[in-house]
């Protein structure tokens, strides 16, 4: 423990919203992985920049998670700060068709919001598991739309600790990319341009998609959704089921029997387990079809 850096911590955060020794495996969907040495859940755009400048002062590792749903955290855990943009950061409000939410606000909360106010075009996203601010830092997309589309600008301190405003379009935006992890930003708010649409038509879509989610998702399970990127002119899932794949497992992790395309945690998986049998399956797929699967999921 770095005695200095954790009593100016306490002096900047509430002690509530500072914890030493944090089980990883608490905060991300996988169910995996070992402590943090500390994990802050800031409640204010300034708490988290006191807690960065904190952070680079003592020459303390951080890294910024938002719902978890998205990573692997090792066995070992993490020798750092875990600073969580989660529930005590999210907000959203809703003005004509715009919505601009607090990072932390978890997506389907967004696209709750969005419908109630007869507002189109945050469908795709109700069924993602993650924050405002993961899924703009993946561009998280589903069934057709992905946050490109309806994104007009973020909130986020740069690396000099400063609170700037970026307009979508410079970051960016890809497939499940953005440089906001190279220019090391951190998201505080977004803002969305959605469209006027009918309420009720909203609600059904978002149903039809949370039930298609559930007949071909294997979301009885602890995983991070799609392990792999679609490789181009590929489907992973079809290439890891047609390499006899599907159901391999290691230890407690396996490609799900339900959807080849998601490594699961099927029964008490280490960070390990998962991330053997993630090359495992990369190395059998470029044997057979000389594709290179790329990792979705982030390790850390
Ligand atoms: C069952 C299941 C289904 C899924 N389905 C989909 C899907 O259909 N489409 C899809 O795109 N994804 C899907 N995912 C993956 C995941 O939900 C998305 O990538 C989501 O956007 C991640 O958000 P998060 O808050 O959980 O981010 P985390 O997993 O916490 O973090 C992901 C990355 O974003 C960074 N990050 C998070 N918050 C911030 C911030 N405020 N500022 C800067 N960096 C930040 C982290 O450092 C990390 O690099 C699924 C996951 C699961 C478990």
């Amino acid at each position: 423990m770095n005695k200095d850096f954790f009593e100016q911590l306490n002096a900047k955060i509430d002690s509530d919203n500072i914890k030493t020794n944090e089980q990883m495996k608490e905060h991300i969907t996988f169910r995996v992985g070992g402590p943090a040495d500390y994990y802050i859940t800031p409640n204010s755009n300034e708490q988290i920049v006191s807690a960065i400048k904190l952070c680079k002062k003592y020459d303390v590792p951080f890294y910024i998670i938002g719902n978890g749903s998205n990573l692997i955290v090792r066995d070992e855990g993490f020798r750092g700060a875990i600073i969580e943009i989660g529930t005590n950061m999210s907000e959203i409000t809703v003005e004509g068709n715009t919505v601009t939410a607090q990072a932390g606000a978890i997506l389907a909360k967004v696209a709750v919001s969005a419908m109630e106010n007869s507002l189109t075009g945050m469908e795709f996203a109700h069924g993602i598991p993650g924050t405002l601010g993961g899924a703009v830092t993946m561009n998280a997309g589903a069934y057709g739309g992905e946050m490109k589309d309806i994104l007009v600008s973020v909130q986020v301190i740069n690396d000099d600790g400063e609170i700037i405003t970026v307009a979508a379009n410079d970051l960016k935006l890809g497939y499940r990319y953005s440089v906001v992890p190279k220019e090391h930003y951190v998201v505080l708010s977004a803002t969305m341009q959605l469209k006027e649409g009918d309420k009720e038509a909203i609600k059904e879509t978002m149903a039809e998609l949370s039930a298609k989610r559930r007949e071909k998702q294997p979301l009885e399970y602890p995983s991070a959704g799609s392990t792999f990127k679609r490789p181009e002119g590929y489907f992973a899932g079809k290439l890891i089921e047609d390499a006899g794949l599907k159901g391999y497992a290691v230890g407690g992790a396996m490609v799900s029997k339900k959807h080849s395309g998601f490594v699961i945690n099927y029964d008490g998986a280490t960070a390990e387990d998962i991330l053997t049998l993630i090359d495992n399956v990369r190395e059998k797929v470029y044997e057979q079809f000389g594709v290179e699967l790329e990792t979705e999921v982030k390790v850390l």
